[in-house]
């Protein structure tokens, strides 16, 4: 049993280390225990891949839920729990689960939970977080070397043919069927505010896109984002699509597959859109773009590097220099030269929507 971190960009930055240790071990049968908005990750990066959905706000909610997700654990019978999530709570579950092997990093007081706490590395012995994961199983034993079994610039993960009829009906229910440039924003970002640009600026960038693509904007998002989804809009001159909030993860990823072109902040829907292969601009603010920045071939990161960068912090204390010093110019001309080096066929005809 694996469980299976809680943020969309650890999911997609821990795929190397589960298929490191399908490798390593491939006639074990491995399933994951992850909550339900990572679970299309795991079911998009190998479709025959097993999950327990654990959802601690239906179904598991409560003692009662929980219990009943243990009953459902116990009754699987692991050999072996690996916990790449780094909360008690992980460890807490595998031990109530009876399962006799429990190996994860000794953090969050949990190390006399498991048969294997293992030291955490320090940050700057491993680098990008994705080396975070190998290095758990590399340490405990599990795999030789702590390397992904591919390149980590190799597209992470798919959209199965079986799952594109629904962005089929959805382009057409939209007025975008036919041949079309599709340009998908990510504006948000959970984290926080530090690690968003700003709206007016997206809003800017989005009509130069139209101007110089006839591109046809998607603004993504989740459910919370909507509002700062709609404030672009409202700051747009023409008139993009809005799917913030109204759709779930695995039709988002059908979906961005579309686009000939996403910009988004340093957020699980960058690591997604990356790995999948898309051409990704992805702007840096408080983070660490050598630790966290996006895997995936087309991928490029946009910094205006500051002294004070990286901070890691949610909310910026000063002037929120790192992002102030982000133009529209630089994302725009970034964006085009990833258009123009991508390989994906400007097929357009002329723009048709917009005001
Ligand atoms: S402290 Fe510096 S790096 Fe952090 S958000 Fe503010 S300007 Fe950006």
């Amino acid at each position: 049993m694996i469980r299976a971190t809680n943020w969309i960009g650890d999911a997609v930055m821990s795929l190397p280390a589960i298929e490191a240790l399908e490798a390593r071990f491939p006639t074990a049968e491995i399933v994951l225990v992850a909550k339900p908005w990572v679970s299309d990750v795991y079911s998009h990066s190998d479709p025959a891949r097993r999950i327990i959905v654990y959802d601690s706000r239906g179904e598991h909610q409560g003692i009662a839920g929980f219990s009943k997700l243990i009953g459902q654990l116990q009754s699987e019978r692991f050999d072996a729990a690996v916990l790449f999530q780094n909360a008690f709570h992980a460890a807490w579950m595998a031990w109530r689960a009876g399962i006799p092997v429990r190996i994860g990093y000794a953090r969050d007081s949990r190390g006399f939970l498991l048969t294997d706490p293992i030291e955490p590395p320090p940050a700057a012995s491993y680098g990008h977080q994705t080396f975070y994961y190998l290095h758990l199983l590399f340490r405990a034993g599990l795999i030789a070397r702590p390397e992904p079994p591919r390149p980590l610039t190799d597209p992470w993960l798919s959209v199965g043919a079986g799952k594109k009829n629904w962005v089929t009906g959805f382009l057409e229910s939209s007025g975008l069927h036919g041949p079309r440039f599709l340009a998908g924003l990510f504006p948000g970002a959970a984290f926080g505010p530090a690690k968003r640009w700003f709206p007016d600026r997206f809003a800017a960038l989005a009509d130069r896109l139209v101007a110089a693509l006839s591109a046809d904007v998607l603004i993504f998002g989740s459910q919370t984002e909507r509002p700062l989804a709609e404030d672009i809009a409202r700051q747009m001159s023409h008139t993009p699509i809005l799917v913030a909030g109204e759709i779930t993860l695995g039709q988002s990823m059908t979906l961005m597959e579309q686009c000939g072109l996403i910009v988004t902040n340093d957020s699980g829907s960058m690591h997604v859109a990356a790995a999948l292969g898309l051409p990704v601009v992805a702007i840096f603010g408080s983070t660490d773009a050598r630790a966290t920045g996006p895997l995936g071939p087309n991928a490029r990161v946009i910094q205006h590097l500051v002294p004070c960068n990286p901070c890691g912090l949610r909310t910026c204390p000063i002037d929120f220099r790192c992002m102030e010093g982000m133009t529209v110019a630089t994302v725009y001309r970034a964006a085009l030269e990833l258009v123009k080096a991508s390989e994906k066929p400007l097929n357009r005809p002329a723009h048709t929507r917009g005001s």
